[in-house]
């Protein structure tokens, strides 16, 4: 198995090479969308999370009302480390049983926005980085998104920097031209199963080694 690392800031291009990814085959992992599953409505985690912050976090159909509980984490650490508490350790157990489930030879993509900021590299046998310049990824979050401009910008703002994140790339995919472009490079970087990296040789050896 090939472990894949996919990050890039918000707006980046990740889901649009994560999809690309899917279709040649490889199992992804979407960390946002199993942040969501875990506190889907009828999981002990949305009941953890009543019974923590109470029952002004739920929306009138039982589900989660995200606004709200971000109003109460936003300015409130102690907050916000309760509700971590409640997210991501199920989201770390599904995490690991989808890496289980997944065949030995395929390549899984784990798609994780803050991985430099979590210092989650090491992890992986590549990491992706996916890039566009801030002022693109602003228009693409506010023109196919409809995100506020002030919030596209104060959500890069409190991520890592591309300079960050380019420090922590194995391969880097520049998206800042059209999709086809990208969509390309990700057929190209397939192609060749995305480079045997140093990284990867080096376990393949430990491996023959041990
Ligand atoms: P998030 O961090 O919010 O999950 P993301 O990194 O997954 O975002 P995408 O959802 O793939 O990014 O892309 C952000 C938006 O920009 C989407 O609406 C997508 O369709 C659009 N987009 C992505 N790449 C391009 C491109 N090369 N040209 C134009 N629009 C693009």
């Amino acid at each position: 198995m090939l472990r894949v690392g996919l990050t890039g800031g918000i707006g980046s291009g990740k889901s649009t090479v994560s999809a690309r990814l899917a279709e040649h085959g490889a199992v992804v992992i979407d960390s946002d969308l199993l942040a969501r599953e875990v506190v889907a409505p009828g999981t002990d985690g949305l009941r953890e999370i009543v019974e923590s912050f109470g029952e002004g976090v739920l929306a009138p159909d039982g589900s989660l009302d995200r606004a709200a509980l971000a109003g109460i984490v936003f300015t409130d650490d102690a907050a916000r480390r309760t509700l971590n508490g409640i997210v991501h350790p199920r989201v770390a157990a599904r995490t690991g049983e989808m890496m289980a489930a997944a065949p030995p030879e395929s390549v899984v993509v784990h798609d994780v926005p803050l991985l430099v900021e979590n210092g989650m590299a090491p992890a992986y046998h590549l990491v992706l980085v996916v890039d566009a310049p801030v002022e693109e990824r602003v228009r693409r979050l506010v023109s196919a998104r409809g995100m506020p401009e002030t919030d596209a910008r104060s959500r890069i703002a409190s991520q890592a920097s591309d300079e960050q994140r380019r420090a922590t790339a194995d391969v880097w995919l520049d998206n800042s031209g059209p999709r086809d472009a990208v969509l390309s490079e990700v057929d190209r970087l397939w192609a060749g199963r995305l480079v045997p990296f140093e990284k990867n040789l080096r376990e393949q050896r430990v491996h023959r080694v041990g």
